[in-house]
């Protein structure tokens, strides 16, 4: 239960006070305890004690949001980040005005809507360039979400559909191999409501550890053990990875062709997708290089570009070879001539060896030229780090929508014409087409721990909508509820729309000074 929580530095936590709110009384619960309403779970919470989730407690008889609002700030022009500390590290807020279309309060740390039909717990009004803005804040509960995440790396991860593994218990699969990366999908709805109250946990906890960019180790059955972290290299079977290729085997011929002209008579570049040979490729023919006599195992597509040259494997251009001479399926030793030179190459640049045919027209292995090893860096020098990405998507459900209008489908409309912005802890979040409102959104992006879970189990994420005050009234907002930025800051912006008559606010001021709308009753 931190006090405190900072993002890369981005980010400091508010200094809000806590949102506090005493609990409705079951009448079987101990006199001492108090329930937590804000998921279906209902922990009856003892003084002093955490809830489940370790997101609630009871201080001293009110349930009290343990970690703080998190406010981010617009940089200045120039800068080189978009956002910087609300309040610079060690310091304090002096409680002085502040520019509120500078100023952005994600949801991070606000609390939820469940059970679903309360109005968001922060409905913030400010002003950005003149115009009104308000923006709805909370902390959606998320049974409907996965992790997509992006590896980047020619190794062998697994087979495509193959199950992963966290600890044992299956949380997703492997998904198409895109561009210099192989995807995995991780979490979703099946793992953690479909199979076993342990495959659910364990589902959980793996993806709130890569929401919140922690490493999580995963298994892929036929495959390779991966260490996953958001924006760090991937770590496949103990070795981390470096480079993310160039492009695949027939783009390498492509892109360096010219620059292999006249320093190699031939030139494979090994892929376990599409091995490229320069001589045969169109590249090549375009140089008028005059045709190799070696032909590659594997099928060809076109020429110069053989698929399944070997098997997938973590040696050469993500194939199972250690020999790049391997793949070569017969030499034509009446076309070739002695002193022909040949390169192999990887995709990365990372395996590289020289062959130069001798007097009787084998191949030799001899030392590489300078100038063709300085291609090769170049290959290199164009790679990319390799990285895991991980980008979080969520269905916003009905706490979600009904938190920020009586009539859901206008908020889903809405968002469909432009009118909303949606972030997820201050980072922009991509909206799928179709039904609904399906978000995806980076996770390096956003805060640190700006994740957390309930055992429903249920993955919880900030989520933040952003529109003019005029267009929130017309999709039928919680007028009643907007809040000015600086009352917010000084008062946090609960309120009890939704819990039972018996909870009074413990906020002493809270009936005073509401900008907008009409003060709510105390119970
Ligand atoms: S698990 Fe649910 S009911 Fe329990 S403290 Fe957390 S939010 Fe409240």
């Amino acid at each position: 239960m931190s006090e405190h929580t900072k993002t890369d530095g981005l980010a400091l936590a508010s200094p809000l006070p806590k949102a506090e709110r005493s609990a409705p009384r079951n009448e079987r619960m101990a006199g001492d305890k108090i329930e937590c309403n804000a998921c279906p779970v209902l922990c009856q919470i003892s003084r002093g004690k955490a809830g489940a989730c370790d997101r609630y407690a009871n201080a001293d008889g009110l349930l009290v949001r343990v970690d703080p609002v998190l406010l981010l700030r617009r940089a200045q022009a120039g800068s080189d980040t978009t956002v910087v500390p609300f309040v610079p590290e060690g310091a304090a807020w002096q409680g002085g005005l502040l520019p509120t279309d500078d100023v952005f309060v994600t949801g991070v740390g606000s609390s939820t809507t469940y059970p679903d039909y309360k109005p968001a717990p922060f409905i913030v009004s400010s002003q950005a360039d003149g115009v009104d803005m308000v923006t709805v804040v909370t902390e959606g509960i998320f049974s409907y979400c996965s992790l997509k995440v992006k590896i980047d790396t020619d190794r062998w991860l697994g087979p495509e559909r193959a199950l992963v593994r966290h600890r044992g218990e299956v949380v997703g699969h492997v998904t198409t191999a895109e561009y210099g990366s192989q995807m995995l999908s991780l979490g979703g709805v099946h793992h953690l409501t479909g199979g076993s109250k342990k495959e659910g946990r364990i589902t959980v906890e793996m993806m709130e550890m890569m929401g919140n960019k922690q490493a999580a180790e995963v298994q892929i059955e036929g495959g390779a053990t991966v260490v996953i972290q958001a924006n760090r290299a991937p770590i496949v079977g103990g070795v981390e990875e470096q480079r993310m290729r160039v492009g695949c085997g027939s783009a390498t011929i492509g892109i360096f062709a010219k620059q292999f002209w006249g320093l190699a008579d031939e030139v494979v570049v090994v892929d376990d997708h599409i091995t490229g040979v320069l001589t045969e490729h169109q590249a090549g023919r375009c140089l008028d290089m005059r045709r190799s006599v070696l032909k590659i195992r594997g099928r060809k597509s076109t020429p110069g570009r053989y698929f399944q040259v070997a098997n997938p494997g973590t040696g050469w251009g993500g194939t199972d070879i250690d020999d790049p001479l391997s793949i070569i399926e017969t030499w034509d030793t009446s076309q070739a001539w002695p002193g022909l030179r040949l390169l192999m190459v990887s995709t990365t640049g990372e395996h590289k060896a020289w062959f130069v045919l001798d007097e009787d027209l084998a191949l030799q292995p001899a030392a590489m030229p300078v100038e063709v090893a300085a291609v090769v860096a170049r290959i290199g020098e164009n790679c990319e780090p390799a990285l895991c990405s991980v980008l979080f998507l969520g269905g916003a459900g009905g706490s979600l929508r009904a938190g920020v209008t009586d009539n859901p489908v206008l908020l889903t409309r809405a968002i469909k014409n432009a009118l909303v912005n949606v972030t997820c802890g201050g980072a922009p979040a991509y909206v799928w087409p179709g039904g609904g409102i399906t978000v995806m959104v980076d996770v390096a992006r956003m805060p640190e721990r700006s994740f957390g879970t309930v055992p429903t189990p249920a993955i919880v994420a900030p989520i933040e909508f952003s529109m003019r005050m005029a267009d929130y009234q017309r999709l039928g907002g919680h007028m009643g509820h907007v809040r000015s930025l600086e009352h917010t800051l000084r008062h946090g912006a609960w309120h009890h729309d939704g819990a039972p008559t018996s909870r009074r606010w413990a906020l002493a001021d809270a009936a005073t000074a509401w900008p907008l709308g009409t003060p709510p009753m105390l119970g």
